[in-house]
């Protein structure tokens, strides 16, 4: 991997200085206690050369890969480094991390961010996807400790987002260490599946090739990762992350559950508080932000959302809410799968047991349909009235976002002949709601005609009174 450079041109000591007295400004980032505060922060001019080249043996040689850093020593001060490292190791075994994560809890991203390059030094890097976690990289220039960046090119990434790392690595004056999928392995999902088969079989399966594998084998040069995952990103399966926790999905460079730590300096941090930052710093930005897009990621797989639309709307649009991980941070996805948020067993309802999520679509004028009353509703080949049946999970963040449409259209609907039904279909209802009843995500709204066995899936994602309407009214 590549590092920092000390000696960008395009960063004076002057810019440092006045950017830095800025970052001072922004509530997101507070002073440093004295006891954290780097010596090189007090001083910018010296700072500069603090942030040396990682490798400072071949300075302009970029290493493209993840160091193998368990080769056996050559030298005696690579023997001594082996040794250093082993008692670091030792030191390492100490640290109870839960503990860490709650001390470190009201810590500034500034404060985290220079606490986790400080306990790893080289054997901890940024992982960067190319959106508004370049503000990870603005917090490692500020801490002015020398820092790595690496960044997964999945090679289906939108052309403003390599010219953005391009962009990147030049305001920094680093090399971002580029991790690619294995060629045989993508050559044998195209080959057999077509280009855009994560459309028809969900995206886990090309994730896994172009994304997940890739990382796996940079987590493995490595001891801790950065991320800039954060609480607000994903209600369903980020509020939960600490501010730093044992990676309890990837090894590190040890191998082992336990070996890698997963640093997220920013989980703390709202997104608007994380743009005023950036916009403070002059920090360079993805353009594809000024066309709408809010999270970014392969070109196929990210669209640009709406005014008051989550991000995450954004990403694997045509799949559940919950299942939007690509594998990068499933162990939130695997969190969430051990409080029963799963796809099985009686999952849905154990989880409001826990989190005591209410119930929604709570109106006289919505039936609440059982399983046997969803059953009926199929068999039908004559039905006395039309009926429009939403298949949701009150967890579900996109259900909760339109139940006040919903139940304004029930209550306009009442006594008009068409009936207004719900059915829960997630949990162990979620196989069946996918066989018989055309669910792909949540929710999915169905129109049964008076005249037709078959149920009419709304094609749509506007679920306003209005839309929804149009949609009965073309089909009553
Ligand atoms: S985000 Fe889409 S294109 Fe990118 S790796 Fe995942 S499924 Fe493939």
């Amino acid at each position: 991997m590549a590092s920092a450079a000390a000696t960008s041109g395009s960063i004076s000591s002057h810019s440092l200085i006045s950017r830095d007295a800025r970052a001072a400004l922004i509530g997101s980032v507070r002073h440093l206690e004295a006891s954290i505060v780097p010596s090189t922060l007090n001083c910018p001019s010296r700072r500069r050369w603090a942030v040396k080249p990682l490798h400072a043996v071949e300075p302009t040689r970029r290493n493209d890969s993840v160091a193998p850093l368990a080769a056996a020593p050559a030298t005696m001060a690579e023997a001594v480094a082996e040794e250093k490292g082993r008692g670091r190791e030792e030191e390492e075994e100490k640290v109870d991390y839960d503990q860490l994560a709650r001390e470190l809890e009201n810590a500034s991203p500034l404060e985290i961010m220079d606490k986790a390059l400080e306990k790893f030094g080289d054997d901890i890097a940024i992982a960067f996807s190319g959106a508004e976690d370049v503000a990870l990289i603005e917090y490692a220039r500020l801490t002015g400790r020398p820092f790595r960046v690496f960044s997964l090119d999945t090679g289906r990434l939108n052309p403003e987002t390599y010219r953005f790392f391009d962009a990147v690595e030049k305001h920094y004056g680093i090399h971002i260490e580029y991790m690619f999928p294995d060629a045989v392995e993508v050559q044998a999902l195209v080959r057999s599946k077509g280009l855009f088969s994560f459309y028809e079989d969900g995206h886990q399966e090309c994730c896994r090739v172009r994304k997940v594998r890739p990382l796996r084998r940079a987590l493995k040069g490595l001891r801790a990762w950065i991320t800039g995952q954060r609480k607000d990103q994903s209600p369903g399966t980020r509020a939960q992350i600490p501010v730093v926790q044992v990676d309890p999905s990837f090894e590190g460079i040890d191998g082992g559950i336990g070996s890698l730590i997963k640093w997220n300096p920013v989980a703390n941090v709202e997104g608007k508080d994380i743009w005023d930052f950036i916009r403070t710093m002059d920090v360079p930005v993805n353009s594809l932000h000024s066309q709408g897009y809010v999270s970014i990621g392969c070109e196929p797989c990210t669209r640009p959302v709406l005014p008051g639309q989550h991000e995450r709307e954004g990403r694997w649009w045509w799949e559940d809410a919950k299942a939007k991980e690509c594998g990068l941070h499933k162990g939130n996805v695997a969190q969430e799968a051990a409080q029963k948020l799963g796809t099985n067993g009686n999952g849905a309802a154990a989880v409001n047991s826990v989190h005591g999520i209410p119930d929604i679509f709570e109106t006289q004028a919505i039936v609440n349909l059982s399983r046997p009353g969803i059953d009926n509703l199929l068999r039908l080949e004559n039905r006395r009235e039309p009926w429009l049946v939403v298949l949701y999970a009150p967890w579900c963040r996109f259900c909760q976002g339109m139940e006040a449409s919903y139940v304004e259209l029930a209550e306009k609907l009442s006594g008009t002949g068409i009936k207004v039904g719900k059915f829960r279909a997630d949990g162990d209802q979620k196989t069946f709601a996918q066989q018989q009843l055309q669910l792909g995500s949540f929710p999915t709204i169905l129109f049964f005609p008076k005249h037709a066995s078959r149920p009419i899936k709304y094609p749509s994602e506007r679920r306003d009174v209005d839309s929804l309407l149009a949609f009965i009214n073309a089909l009553r």
